[in-house]
């Protein structure tokens, strides 16, 4: 899956514990943490607040917000980087700037970085557009679009060596140069995500995002990980 990557940073441990003793405050007389010891353990915990909070579209997503993840994401072109950002609610990110940084498309123009670390382009195939018309995209094509990255990063560096601002040196690469950032959800907003992105009309690419944040999930909460497998996953059932 071309270069991109995503990694765990942190994430709240035993998160099904976590909303089950959210949801559980909601109806106890008591106050929950004197009756730890009597939680279900992880697993089991999962198991209830699927059958009690999510199962039948009960829609009672306000406790998975307690439980939070936060991941490294690397390699995405510019342009996912844009889509991810529009989800403002239970998610935050930091991206590089453009501002700060540039000494890669430097060191690419120079050859001391492969171009297409720096930039993407879609590997050579067949592509269809948002109407359905397809077309080839060809290695003649695309041999012309890394052409035009070199020239673009070459301009890019000599901008910079005549004293130019990263900010207005930017404006002339191509699109879709390659971001890194941290993104944090809670778990609600991660599945709310998931629901946007992973569907087969999202971009190819932030579906390939998904693809590679879902096994963090899944290791993460695993028993509501399963039930959104079957109940949601790349069904396009929009929660509100
Ligand atoms: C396939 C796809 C294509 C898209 N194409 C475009 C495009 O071409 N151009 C473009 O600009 N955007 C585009 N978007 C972005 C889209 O319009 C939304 O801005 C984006 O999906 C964020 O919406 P959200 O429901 O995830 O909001 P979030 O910010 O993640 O909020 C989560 C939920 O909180 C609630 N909420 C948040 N803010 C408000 C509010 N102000 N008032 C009431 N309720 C609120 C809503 O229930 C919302 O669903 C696209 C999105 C998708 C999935």
């Amino acid at each position: 899956m071309d270069r991109f990557r995503v990694d765990l940073i942190a994430a709240t441990p035993n998160p099904q514990r976590c909303i089950y003793a959210a949801m559980h405050q909601d109806y106890s007389e008591g106050y929950v943490v004197a009756d730890q010891a009597q939680w279900p353990d992880e697993a089991k915990a999962g198991e209830v607040c699927v059958k009690r909070l999510l199962s039948g579209e009960r829609g009672h997503y306000g406790p998975l917000e307690h439980a939070q993840i936060v991941l490294n994401v690397g390699w995405f072109p510019h342009s996912v980087m844009q889509q991810a950002r529009t989800h403002r609610v239970g998610v935050s990110f930091d991206v590089q700037s453009m501002r700060y940084t540039g000494d890669r498309i430097c060191r690419a123009a120079k050859g001391e970085l492969d171009l297409e670390d720096v930039f993407y382009l879609r590997p050579v195939g067949s592509y269809s557009d948002r109407q359905g018309k397809k077309y080839q995209y060809t290695e003649e094509e695309r041999g012309k679009d890394l052409e035009h990255c070199r020239r673009s990063a070459e301009r890019y560096a000599e901008m910079l060596e005549a004293g130019f601002a990263e900010e207005h040196a930017r404006g002339i690469l191509p699109f879709d140069y390659r971001q890194h950032f941290v993104v944090s959800f809670t778990l609600r907003a991660f599945l709310h995500f998931m629901d946007l992105r992973a569907k087969l009309d999202a971009q190819e690419e932030i579906r390939q995002m998904c693809d590679l944040m879902w096994p963090h999930m899944v290791q993460w909460a695993p028993e509501i990980a399963a039930w959104y497998e079957k109940s949601r996953l790349h069904k396009a059932r929009l929660a509100p």
